[in-house]
């Protein structure tokens, strides 16, 4: 069954309507797991955050149906109530708000049932698992964590939330191998048929480790290529400058 489907997406900058989506189009199905890449300025970030509902960019054509239900009116706190979730490429630094206590507030506004201590207990379960310190957790979200750490943060949110449908921006830039692959293990035990999960990357390091079940190519605002996991090798072995060529004929 489908779960995301964006249909035809055309996207400007608000503050200034550069053009940056041009007619992108993506349909994901339960539990699967699909693989955005493509080079910097492409528009992965921006289709990420189109998706999620950031209001700093304008949908000026297209649709995006959630569950079947079209969403493209509903604000970021309705979508992630509905069940979507985004990590971030820079993840922001909040003092004053501990990943805890974050995390259990989230999960109690979200009507949560579960007792705190059993909470608590699976976030340090979860920390341990992805060798985020524990320590970490009771500190001030990403104020003087590595840039490592702060992207362990972000997926132990995601196993914590087991939100249906999970964007992750660029989870892998900026680690070093050992926190890329815990990273890589974390989301292969978190995948069930029930979730989904939108990997965007550009590098190829990530999908040793992760199976995906599509890869989509984005170039300039729109999908250029899907196939499968053969596309990753291919883009490593011809940069996108090949498929890009390739595409206009060259
Ligand atoms: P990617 O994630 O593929 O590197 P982005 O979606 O971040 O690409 O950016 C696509 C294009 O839109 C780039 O040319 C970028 O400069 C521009 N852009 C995206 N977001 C902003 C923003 N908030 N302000 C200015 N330019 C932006
Ligand atoms: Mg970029
Ligand atoms: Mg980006």
């Amino acid at each position: 069954m489908t779960l995301l489907e964006a249909k035809n997406l055309h996207v400007v900058l608000a503050e200034d309507d550069v053009k940056i989506l041009k007619g992108l189009s993506l349909t994901i199905g339960n539990g699967e797991l699909h693989v955005i890449m493509g080079p910097n300025g492409s528009g992965k970030s921006t289709l990420a955050n189109v998706l999620m509902g950031n209001p700093k960019y304008r949908v000026t054509g297209g649709t995006v149906k959630f569950m079947n239900k079209n969403i493209s009116r509903l604000t970021v706190d309705e979508r992630a109530r509905m069940g979507m979730f985004m990590t971030f490429q820079h993840p922001q630094e909040i003092p004053g708000i501990r990943l805890r206590s974050f995390l259990m507030s989230v999960s109690q506004s979200t009507g949560s049932r579960v007792p705190l201590l059993k909470m608590s207990k699976e976030i340090d379960e979860l920390s341990l698992e992805l060798g985020l310190e524990s320590e970490l957790i009771d500190r001030y979200l990403n104020v003087g964590f590595s840039g490592g750490e702060k992207k362990k943060a972000e997926i132990v949110q995601m196993n914590f939330m087991k939100p249906r449908f999970s964007i992750l921006d660029e989870i892998d830039s900026g680690l070093d191998v050992d926190a890329m692959k815990s990273i890589a293990l974390s989301i292969n035990r978190f995948r069930n048929p029930e979730n989904s999960v939108l990997l965007i990357t550009h590098y190829q390091r990530l999908l040793e480790y992760v199976e995906p079940d599509r890869v989509h190519i984005l170039i300039d605002g729109l999908i250029a290529m899907s196939g499968g996991k053969e596309l990753v090798r291919e883009v490593e072995e011809n940069g996108y400058e090949a498929i890009f060529d390739s595409l206009k004929g060259v």
